[in-house]
């Protein structure tokens, strides 16, 4: 193996930059040559290549987002489009690939491996919601990022006797704001792996202000609904004073954790290690704190789950 590539796909999340630097120094510590295609599938298919030296990837690890940039590609899921990835890895000399990104994105990755070019995927996004590891690139940011703003959101609930909703991302994985729920204490979280019942978040609620709670916060994922509409709800139910917060895009961007800058590079180089040990169609998981290679077919088969004893406690604490 003596060329390789790397890209970042799909949703971008704080880390993709340590996991490219360890792909890259790592490859390079193992003498290859180490390539970056810029957005995702979309440079595969243009023909986006730049070469990366150890230099090339100088002073990113502290930085969000991805220097390679991200993309979706919806041509890239055509066997055309894949053809033209396969037709121009080949004319780069690229012997293998590693693809950071999303399930989605490993999706993709296999499709490649299928047609000759050995693919393996590093798991980033911050939502949590890749089967088979414990924790994915960017997640870490995210709650702490998460944290920070509630905990500010809590100053002004304090002073002024408000119940807040905060809305954080998670279309379908309720990780973050189960993560941000437990740390910051709030009185309910609402994820979309368990049901809700409004008349007991208000019964909480109540319970709270009876005993002399200055405040409330409810953390919702989006995938549960609306938080604004969550909010007034509440509002309706109690006639007390509720605002809501939509944190959006901020808990995609900043500079990663400690956390997730370890867990990239870890990541990122054991993905060099699983193609020199000639492994593909592979994803790199943690597991149990252990960084492994894990089939796509495996990790596919599988499916995402919270750690419902995080909500049970949550709810237990936060009485
Ligand atoms: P993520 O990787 O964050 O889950 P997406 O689901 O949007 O993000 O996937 C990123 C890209 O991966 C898509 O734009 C597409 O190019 C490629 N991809 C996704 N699913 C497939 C598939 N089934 N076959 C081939 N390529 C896919």
């Amino acid at each position: 193996m003596k060329r390789i590539a790397v890209l970042t796909s799909g949703g971008d999340a704080p880390g993709m930059n340590a996991a490219i630097r360890a792909v890259v120094r790592k490859g390079h510590h193992h003498g290859m040559e180490v390539v970056g295609v810029y957005r995702g599938y979309t440079g595969l298919i243009q023909g986006d290549f730049v070469s990366m030296n150890l230099g090339s990837v100088g002073d990113i690890i502290h930085r969000g987002g991805t220097v390679l940039y991200s993309a979706r590609s919806e041509e890239f899921k055509t066997p055309e489009g894949q053809a033209k990835a396969v037709e121009n890895l080949k004319k780069q000399g690229v012997d293998a690939l590693v693809v950071i990104g999303g399930d989605g994105s490993f999706r993709g990755a296999q499709k490649l491996t299928q047609q000759g070019i050995p693919t393996v995927g590093v798991p980033g996004t911050i939502d949590n919601d890749i089967p088979g590891t414990d924790f994915t690139i960017g997640f870490d940011t995210a709650i702490n990022t998460v944290i920070e703003c509630i905990d500010r959101i809590r100053d002004t609930a304090t002073s002024h006797e408000r119940t807040y909703v905060v809305e954080v991302m998670g279309r379908d994985a309720g990780d973050i704001a189960l993560w941000a729920g437990l740390a910051d204490g709030a009185e309910s979280i609402l994820i979309p792996e368990a049901p809700h019942d409004l008349n007991e978040i208000v019964e909480r609620l109540e319970r709270g202000s009876r005993r002399g709670k200055k405040h409330s916060i409810i953390i919702v994922a989006e995938g549960v609904g609306s938080g604004v509409d969550i909010g007034r709800r509440i509002k309706e139910k109690t006639g007390a004073e509720t605002r809501v917060t939509v944190l959006g895009h901020i808990q995609r961007g900043g500079s990663p954790t400690a956390f997730d800058r370890v867990l990239a590079s870890r990541m990122g180089a054991k993905a060099v290690d699983l193609l020199l040990e000639g492994k593909k169609d592979q994803m790199v998981a943690s597991r149990r704190n252990q960084i492994v290679g894990l089939d796509f077919e495996e990790a596919f088969a599988m499916k995402h789950h919270p750690d419902m004893s995080i909500y049970n406690l949550a709810s237990i604490l936060a009485i």
